[in-house]
């Protein structure tokens, strides 16, 4: 069994508290993960602030930028090195399949380094020129400066992707980067953690502490003071109670939350596409995703269709092969996480609905038993207020309902506390551009789903997030903007 041990300020640091993490493939332990204690966090941080704003300005931060870039690039090559080790470290932690973490996770996180380098590049500053009252001529320019100590805490669905979109920005305009991966996750941070120690990053200025969230490294790192801001991403109560401990001290916060998110099919969409598309945004990575869709709203005289096809589809799905090449799924991350999507299901039949496709725990008859796995689930017939319509699943499940006309689709698709994803599909470009708008989210597909430019903003609406994330958004949360004025005497008026 591997033993995960905390990365603290250059040092790796066993704890006298540890903690198994098992497959969620057949249930078996594979790691030992030693839980940082709260004087780990407090050194990690101390060191952190030591090197990105210090005192004085710290050893990073004051690097000037092209320098920082150039320490980034190479530790973004050193993790395009080692992408078959974090390939295998997020397939024996989530027991997805080699594909799924070759052609989503791996090389595409290693290679977000190297785009947030370039990224800050194109970060302009403004600059202006101005008379002020009494008639002095002055002038002003915009910078940036890093803002200090930034705690990245990271969910368990895309692990290493998730935290490079946090710790990547971070470093690059010059603040330390505390991570906190996902307590069922912590394999491959562990192997990114490895590569840091090897680059020429400062010590102290990227550190990993393992461990779960209240009473553990996550809460001890939101209730330090000497952290500056939290970018955070995981289920919305999480993301509040992050928020009230970041309050106190006016920390600022970055929250990207949860989902319930519609996919509206319109009478003129192009089926296969939709098949095929809803296929993808329903079921893949078995559903955790937090733009899956889990309700699809179809237009009436495509309904019977549209559940006939996606049952078909979702009753073939191959569930369970880590060498199949090409769409497949795995299991949810963890019993506890198998148990809530479960009980999720239980409550279809109790609110009216059935099930046209799955609705329960797959048997193979083989160690898989011993493992997370769960039905692809496609429901009918449930009302509106029924539970599974909506509370967010995080599992790979849809419930399908017919709708008469376009304000009814868009209402359907906004009645929910949620605000983060839709998707739109329609052969009818003007429809598409109308309807968008009018769905509360933050992120809207049109014939597609997660085809993302990495860079692209991320903003979410109620429930699902509060900040922007995203290329330049996070090179800007990452960073304290300043004004610098100045006085300029002899200039003509
Ligand atoms: P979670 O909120 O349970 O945990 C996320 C992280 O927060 C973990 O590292 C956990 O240890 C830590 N944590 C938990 N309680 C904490 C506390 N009180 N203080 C500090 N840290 C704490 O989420 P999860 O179950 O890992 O992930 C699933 C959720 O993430 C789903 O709701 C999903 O929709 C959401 N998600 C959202 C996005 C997005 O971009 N909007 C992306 C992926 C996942």
């Amino acid at each position: 069994m591997r033993e995960l041990k905390n990365y603290i300020a250059g040092r790796w640091m066993a704890s006298p508290k540890t903690f198994t993490k098992t497959s969620p493939f057949d249930g078996k332990p594979i790691a030992t993960v030693h839980e940082a204690t709260a004087e780990m966090v407090d050194e990690a941080v101390t060191k952190g602030r030591d090197v990105s704003v210090g005192k004085c300005a710290g050893e990073w931060g004051r690097k000037p930028l092209k320098e920082r870039i150039a320490v980034i690039h190479d530790l973004g090559d050193r993790l395009l090195a080692r992408v078959e080790d974090l390939v295998e470290a997020d397939v024996a932690d989530t027991g997805r399949s080699y594909w799924q973490a070759r052609t989503f996770d791996g090389a595409r996180a290693a290679r977000l380094f190297r785009a947030y380098a370039d990224a800050a590049l194109t970060l302009e500053e403004r600059s202006m020129a101005f008379q002020g009252e009494g008639g002095f001529q002055g002038m002003w320019y915009t910078t940036r400066r890093p803002k200090g100590v930034i705690g990245c805490i990271s969910p368990w669905n895309v692990p290493l992707l998730m935290m490079s979109m946090k710790v990547a920005p971070a470093l690059v305009m010059g603040n330390a980067a505390i991570a906190k991966p996902s307590e069922e996750t912590p394999s491959s941070c562990t192997v990114l953690a490895e590569v840091i120690a090897e680059s020429d990053l400062p010590d102290g200025v990227f550190s990993m502490v393992h461990g779960f969230g209240v009473g553990s490294a996550g809460e001890f790192l939101t209730s330090h003071q000497g952290v500056d801001a939290f970018t955070f991403t995981g289920e919305s109560g999480t993301g509040s109670a992050i928020m009230k401990a970041a309050a106190n001290g006016l920390r600022e916060v970055s929250l990207e939350l949860g989902g319930k998110n519609a996919a509206l099919i319109f009478d003129d969409a192009e089926m296969d596409r939709v098949v095929e598309g809803v296929t993808r945004s329903a079921f893949f990575n078995c559903g955790q995703i937090c733009f899956c869709t889990e309700r699809a709203y179809v237009h009436r005289t495509r309904y019977d269709e549209f559940v006939g096809r996606i049952t078909d589809v979702a009753k073939g799905i191959v569930i369970g092969d880590k060498g199949h090449n090409g769409f497949n799924i795995g299991p949810l991350v963890s019993k506890g996480h198998q148990d809530k999507v479960k009980d999720l299901l239980d409550t279809v039949a109790e609110d009216g609905g059935e099930f046209a496709a799955g609705g329960g725990i797959p048997a193979f008859g083989d160690e898989r038993d011993g493992g997370s796995f769960i039905q692809p689930s496609v429901a009918v017939g449930l009302p509106e207020d029924a539970r599974f319509v909506k509370q967010e699943a995080f599992g790979p499940v849809l419930h399908v309902a017919p709708f008469d006309d376009e304000d009814q689709a868009i209402a359907l698709a906004n009645d929910t506390g949620y605000g983060l994803a839709t998707c739109i599909w329609t052969e009818n470009i003007n429809r598409a551009h109308r309807v968008a708008p009018q769905v509360r989210v933050g992120h809207a597909w049109v014939n597609s789903w997660q085809i993302r430019d990495l860079l692209s903003p991320l903003a979410a609406a109620g429930a699902s997030g509060v900040g922007d994330q995203g290329g330049r958004l996070s090179l800007e949360f990452c960073s304290q903007p300043q004004t610098v004025t100045l006085r300029l005497f002899g200039a003509n008026p």
